[in-house]
């Protein structure tokens, strides 16, 4: 037991696992939240008995911090697999793993519209998958990985250009990453083949919790609930003398003997003006993709049997399709489904300002325009329900060099600003995991800093 008050500012994944961590070592914080409920980017929500996913909706199976939190708060990890068709060259491919001679056959015809059977297509691929599997200890998601050591300059195009990579090819290995998160070749390609390698190395095999991301979030919520307070925008962290002394909320300052801020990257220089110039350079090379989704809930199936979801690399327009009920049984009520659609690039900063009903309307009629054969996607005016959800600011995506910079900050900070300390995705191998695991580090460093002021 240390005495002493630590503030976190933001209550997302970093900030409540950092609250969460702080009250196992029976340190009671202050969490202080902008908006009115925590849980940030991994909110969830309720909707007549249908679990709703409002932004992260997926783990890998390496989210070693996830998975123990699970654990510690009583949620049921379920196995799922990613079973995707794909539309490519004007045709559907599908990569569904079952037994099946047909599904051998397809399988072939899937390598051969993906790019792996050309010539160079094969010696192209079995580069790539050389280097992954040389390179699995650093290509994951886990709190331990060393993913920032393969960090550099160059970006994922220039990657798959050294690698001889040829197009169709290119479009399997960064097809999904773009219909996501924008243009993954402009982004470093440490993070992308992060990406990738979680596909490949585990056949697309993750772990949930059964009634999804938002879940989590709430139960870790629940359990900070005495620390929290929502609506308390923080407008300044307080540094005196080379130490975080507080925090600044509607003109009035709180008093604290540590800070932990665990807002987006984007957001910390603002709130914190006396970084030194090295983190501020690096948190400059820190951006977000933008993300837009409609969720739909429908008394049958809309994806053809056994398919989770469905991808349009090619296309700009249409949404990637999810069958949430697939992936997540329990998310449904037995017999129904929630129908995920997902859009980030330019076309989601099209659609955000639009109203609910129109981006309902644009994003299902670009899907229904190309609905995998054997679909049953609903009409405009059909479905039990629907939410829509616009994400400014969705996933971290790693500019070239910004895991190597990042990783550097906590010593940069640690000469400078005593009693700092930062956490969110960014300060990890951007994801919820790295949001969890580094808003646990940051946590522990404080209680270190109160215990060693005790003593
Ligand atoms: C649509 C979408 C899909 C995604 N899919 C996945 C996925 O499948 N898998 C995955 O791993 N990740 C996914 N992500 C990313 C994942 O959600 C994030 O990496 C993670 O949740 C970030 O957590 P965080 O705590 O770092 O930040 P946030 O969740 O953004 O939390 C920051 C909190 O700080 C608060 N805040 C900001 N400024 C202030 C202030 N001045 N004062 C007080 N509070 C403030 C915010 O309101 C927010 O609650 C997705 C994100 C989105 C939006």
């Amino acid at each position: 037991m240390s005495s002493g008050r630590v503030i976190i500012v933001g209550g997302g994944f970093a900030g409540l696992s950092a609250a969460y961590t702080l009250m196992k070592r029976g340190i009671t914080p202050l969490l202080l939240e902008a908006g009115d409920r925590v849980g940030g980017r991994g909110k969830g929500e309720t909707v007549d008995g249908f679990s709703l996913d409002m932004g992260a909706f997926v783990f890998t199976s390496t989210y070693d911090t996830a998975f123990r939190l699970c654990e510690e708060l009583g949620l049921t990890l379920v196995p799922s697999q990613m079973k995707f068709g794909h539309y490519r060259n004007g045709r559907w491919v599908t990569t569904t793993p079952d037994q099946s001679l047909w599904n051998f056959v397809r399988h072939v015809r899937t390598a051969i519209t993906m790019g792996f059977l050309s010539p160079s297509g094969m010696r192209a691929a079995s580069r790539v998958m050389r280097q992954m599997y040389r390179e699995e200890p650093y290509l994951s998601f886990a709190s331990d990985s060393r993913l920032a050591e393969l960090d550099d300059e160059e970006t994922y195009g220039e990657y798959l250009e050294r690698l001889s990579v040829p197009e169709s090819l290119r479009m399997t290995l960064g097809g999904p990453l773009k219909m996501i998160l924008g243009d993954p070749e402009l982004a470093g390609q440490a993070l992308m083949r992060a990406y990738i390698g979680e596909t490949m190395l585990s056949s697309g095999r993750v772990f949930m919790p059964e009634r999804g991301i938002g879940s989590l979030s709430a139960a870790l919520a629940a359990r900070c609930s005495d620390a929290t307070r929502v609506s308390t925008p923080v407008t300044r962290v307080v540094v005196e003398g080379g130490a975080a002394t507080g925090v600044v909320v509607d003109g009035e300052t709180i008093e604290a003997d540590a800070v932990i801020c665990a807002v987006p990257g984007t957001k910390v220089s603002g709130l914190i003006p006396e970084l030194p110039e090295a983190t501020r350079r690096a948190l400059g090379a820190v951006s977000y993709s933008t993300g837009c989704r409609v969720v739909i809930g429908l008394d049958h199936s809309p994806l053809p049997s056994g398919w989770h979801g469905a991808l349009f690399p090619e296309d700009g327009d249409t949404p990637l399709l999810l069958d949430r009920s697939v992936f997540l049984p329990a998310c449904a009520p037995p017999g129904k489904s929630l129908l995920d659609l997902l859009i980030g690039r330019d076309r989601a900063r099209e659609l955000i300002p639009l109203a609910d009903e129109e981006i309902k309307r644009e994003l299902l009629g670009a899907a229904r325009r190309k609905a995998p054969p054997g679909s049953a996607l609903p009409e405009d005016d059909e479905g039990l329900f629907y939410r829509v959800y616009r994400w400014e600011e969705a996933l971290c995506m790693g500019t070239p060099g910004m895991l190597a910079a990042l990783a550097n900050v906590p010593g940069q900070l640690a000469g400078h600003i005593e009693s700092l300390f930062l956490a969110g995705d960014y300060m990890g191998i951007p994801s919820v995991n790295g949001a969890l695991s580094s808003g646990e580090r940051a946590a522990n460093h404080a209680a270190d800093l109160l215990a060693s002021r005790a003593n």
